[in-house]
């Protein structure tokens, strides 16, 4: 009697959390466990980053592999061709989930691309990355408030209009603003910030330097 308690109990809160995200439409598959704790998922990253700055990277899971993924992060950043997160970051075949557009910002369908690496992918940790000479941030700056310039600059908007009157070079300044923005964004979207008030996920921002190849975290971390 009280197994059968449990196990409907355990049944229904899968089906309740697994439900979450996708709504009516029921979930497309099933979730995965959860990943790594947020901290640790950070850390991992950032030895990955030491090993690709100091030249020794391992290059782990580089072969094919159909294995069911557990990504240990959700990354957003630039789609700029010098800043590629398994390299960056020296990981592998399942180890991140990516979601990239030039200026590191998301629309509606990258939000939900973000929400389902959470949910699906079990990654507890979204890191929102922009780089130094971002082109995207770049063009927002020289054409901001123009209201004609397409969705991608007009979403860096509020980052170049926070830096107006910041000290020294307001692109570089722009482009940590834009990438701790978003992760501010993200984390008071409907889809993810009850996990992030229950400390289940956590949303950071960062910045990669092209010349040194070091990831910094942004906002105090
Ligand atoms: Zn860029």
């Amino acid at each position: 009697m009280r197994l059968n308690f449990v196990r409907k109990l355990t049944i229904m809160t899968l089906i309740i959390t697994m439900s979450g995200l996708f709504g009516s439409a029921g979930p497309v598959l099933p979730a995965s466990p959860p990943g790594p704790p947020p901290a640790e998922a950070l850390q991992r990253l950032l030895e990955g980053n030491s090993r690709y700055v100091s030249g020794h990277p391992e290059h782990p899971n580089a072969r094919p592999s159909a294995a069911p993924q557990h990504p240990i992060a959700v990354i957003l950043t630039c789609s700029d061709a010098r800043v590629p997160p398994e390299i960056v970051f020296d990981q592998g075949i399942g180890d991140l989930f990516v979601v990239r557009v030039a200026g590191n910002t998301y629309d509606r369908m990258l939000l939900e691309t973000i929400a389902y690496g959470v949910e699906y992918g079990g990654a507890r940790l979204v890191l929102v990355m922009g780089h130094d000479l971002c082109g995207a941030v770049t063009a927002a700056v020289k054409v901001y408030p123009d209201k004609h310039a397409g969705e991608m600059l007009q979403n860096i908007y509020p980052a170049v209009k926070d830096t107006a009157d910041a000290k020294g070079d307001h692109i570089s300044a722009a482009i940590s603003a834009n990438a701790i923005l978003v992760a501010a964004r993200l984390a008071a979207e409907p889809q993810l910030a009850p996990l992030v008030a229950e400390g289940k996920i956590k949303i950071a921002a960062a910045r990669y330097d092209m010349t040194t190849g070091r990831v910094i975290i942004l906002g105090g971390e």
